[in-house]
């Protein structure tokens, strides 16, 4: 048998693909992969339809349908007061992770240093590596999870070539504060460290709080590339859509990239988001939508004998519970699909080191029955 060097030879399979699996296999109710369990607008399915209809069935634009990154160059206008030029900074990508992987491929060489603070998406490690660059992973804890910025500081080498953030954070819940852009700020200043911004959680920041993008701060704009998500802005994950924000320089290598991993992204649901964005409220009224969800879920889980961990964005809720076990995440999160019917991502899932804080990572993207049905298992432990 032909064999190859495995350029990932620490990673196995995705935990979000194994839990779904798992749940769907025992026939727990899934709380583990972050996606929603009810539908789409049937205005936006219908706009797709009607794509389809009047013929848009052939490659889109290599960078995505013009009107759609004008939709979405107002869009960053209007909530960031960042201008991002339609033909030369921003791109349609097949999702958050497909854009996140891009930039690092366009951005890393071999031996270049990424900056990455875990808990962390699975996607940002691997893709680092396959480049031939170098994960510097700087851990955070529960239960606030602050990035400590001296510590940052110590980290940063002349290697340094990207930093790579996430607010709203999966799976911990933290947004960014203007304290921590002020330190990035300065850390950043006068060097060419590059900034992988991903925000494909925007949208879903809590209690009036702000998203500070990258996008806001001159300083920062320059130098970041910016990951986003239709999937988490229109409930419809599978449609694998998103986009890229980068000034022009960074963005023609982006598309350089872009182009020979998968030319264009579908054609149809461009259209259809580019006639649906027009709408703001479909996004505005996010914050609202899950917080009501965030609250309810909260208000039941409090009843349970785990220990609620802050929630000031994502649609993600972190418990601790060491009141209950002292099982390692990863068993007890396979007890607790199997045996109490409720599937949870173990949060050592995402530490390259597997750190195990004893917390588990609740999606609550969910309709109320659902949660009510989950809390109602869980209050049985
Ligand atoms: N980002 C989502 C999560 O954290 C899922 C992404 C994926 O399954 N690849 O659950």
């Amino acid at each position: 048998m032909t064999r190859i060097t495995s350029k990932l030879p620490q990673t196995g399979t995705s935990i979000f693909t194994v839990m779904s699996a798992l749940a769907a296999e025992v026939g727990a109710i899934n709380l583990s992969q972050g996606f929603p369990d009810y539908d789409c607008s049937p205005v936006l399915i219908d706009l797709v339809t009607k794509a389809m209809k009047n013929g848009h069935n052939q490659y889109a634009p290599m960078a995505g349908l013009m009107s759609l990154r004008e939709q979405i160059s107002n869009k960053t206008e209007k909530l960031y007061g960042a201008s991002y030029n339609p033909d030369t900074e921003i791109t349609i990508t097949a999702g958050g992770t497909q854009a996140i992987f891009t930039a690092i491929c366009a951005a890393i060489q071999p031996n270049d240093e990424v900056i990455v603070f875990e808990p962390a998406y699975d996607a940002y490690a691997p893709a680092i590596k396959v480049m031939g660059g170098m994960v510097k992973s700087l851990e955070l804890s529960p239960p606030d999870y602050r990035i400590p910025w001296d510590m940052v500081r110590r980290l940063v080498t002349n290697k340094t070539r990207m930093i790579i953030l996430n607010s709203p954070h999966n799976p911990t819940a933290t947004v960014l504060q203007q304290q921590d852009i002020d330190e990035l700020s300065s850390i950043v200043k006068g060097s060419d460290i590059l900034i992988l911004s991903d925000e494909v959680y925007e949208h879903l920041v809590f209690d009036g709080g702000e998203h500070r993008s990258m996008a806001r701060y001159a300083e920062l704009r320059e130098r970041s590339f910016i990951a986003a998500s239709f999937g988490k802005l229109f409930h419809n994950t599978g449609w694998k859509m998103g986009y890229c924000l980068a000034p022009a320089a960074l963005m023609a290598e982006f598309r350089k990239v872009h182009q020979f991993l998968v030319f264009s992204v579908n054609s149809p649901m461009q259209y259809a988001i580019a006639e649906y964005l027009k709408d703001e409220s479909v996004y505005l009224d996010l914050p609202n939508f899950f917080q009501q969800k965030r609250d309810h879920f909260r208000a039941a889980l409090a009843q349970t004998k785990f220990e609620l961990l802050p929630c000031a964005g994502t649609y993600f809720q972190s418990v601790r519970y060491h009141n209950i076990s002292d099982e390692k995440d990863t068993d007890f999160s396979l007890r607790l699909t199997k045996d109490f019917g409720v599937a949870s991502i173990p949060a050592s899932a995402f530490y390259t080191r597997g750190t195990d804080h004893h917390v588990l990572r609740f999606c609550f993207a969910k309709k109320q029955e659902t949660l009510d049905r989950a809390v109602e298992k869980l209050l049985r432990i």
